[in-house]
């Protein structure tokens, strides 16, 4: 079709309409090639990210068992020869069975994050106020002991991953009452329309964060404080990421340093059918 549209023209023009047709199809070809290589990069990206998720369950899951064989030996050498070791000795047992306790758990948040896609549940209409309710039941007792206020506006029925929405709310207001100063945390959870997406944000009178590490803190074991400060393995907010991205949204904080964040996140909302 375009190679006829091009006679036409050049010959109307007095110029060679041979030459007109091979630029038209040599820019067809161009195109043609240029469409080939993205659907082949686009093709490779999904088979190298399948490829890195598979690498990171296995691994995970395969870390487990070596990691308990260990944190086991040292238990028993606790146990059995406490009597023979001096109080170094024993200080150093108990710095290596702290260090094998957090690295079960970083072993278990990256399996958690590598099954984010793969082990999924299927869409289905759900009542993100009910979610609401069962993460904050579930969270009772960081509630009581930090005295924490919590305001939940009226939110919408979304078409999501029930447990995954959960695990998302539960990161972000777990992390609302944790990364608080001395005061009540005062959180509050509200949702809006946004063109095509329902927009979330949990707001919290908090630390805050210096914009610097706005992005960085959504990177998988990236934390800004130490144990001590803060307990956490720094893996909450990289799940969050992900379940997020699977769900078609996109996930950030906007924050003052000394007067809390806003954690966003954005769910679509479907087309009418
Ligand atoms: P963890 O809470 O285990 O450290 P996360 O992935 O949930 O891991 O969070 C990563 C880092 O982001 C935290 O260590 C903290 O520095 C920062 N962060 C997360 N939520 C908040 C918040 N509500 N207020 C201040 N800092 C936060």
């Amino acid at each position: 079709m375009e190679i006829k549209a091009q006679v036409y023209y050049s010959g109307a023009q007095g110029a060679s309409p041979i030459i007109m047709a091979v630029v038209t199809s040599l820019d067809i070809t161009d195109r043609k090639r240029s469409a080939q290589d993205l659907d082949r990069l686009t093709q490779e990206l999904v088979r190298s990210n399948t490829e890195l998720d598979q690498f990171a369950s296995i691994v995970s899951h395969d870390l487990q068992e070596p990691l308990r064989g260990m944190s086991g030996m040292l238990r028993i050498l606790k146990r059995d020869y406490q009597d023979r070791l001096d109080p170094q000795g024993l200080e150093i047992i108990d710095l290596a069975v702290d260090s094998s306790v957090r690295m079960k758990q970083q072993i278990e948040g990256l399996l958690a994050y590598s099954r984010v896609k793969s082990h999924g549940h299927p869409f289905e209409l759900t009542d993100s106020s009910a979610i609401i309710e069962m993460v904050l039941a579930s969270l009772n007792l960081q509630v009581q002991e930090n005295q924490a206020v919590i305001h939940v506006d009226h939110l919408p029925q979304i078409m999501a991953d029930p447990i995954q929405l959960a695990q998302v709310f539960q990161n972000l207001i777990s992390n609302a009452i944790k990364f608080c100063k001395s005061i009540p945390p005062e959180i509050h959870i509200s949702a809006s329309q946004d063109n095509h997406f329902w927009q979330f944000a949990v707001k919290d009178n908090g630390i805050g964060i210096e914009p610097q590490h706005f992005e960085r803190i959504f990177i998988i074991f990236r934390r800004l404080h130490t144990q001590d400060e803060y307990p956490g393995n720094g893996i909450g907010l990289s799940i969050c990421q992900r379940i997020i991205t699977r769900h078609g949204g996109r996930i950030w904080v906007e924050s003052t340093p000394g007067l809390g964040s806003t954690f966003f996140f954005t769910i679509p909302i479907p087309e009418p059918q």
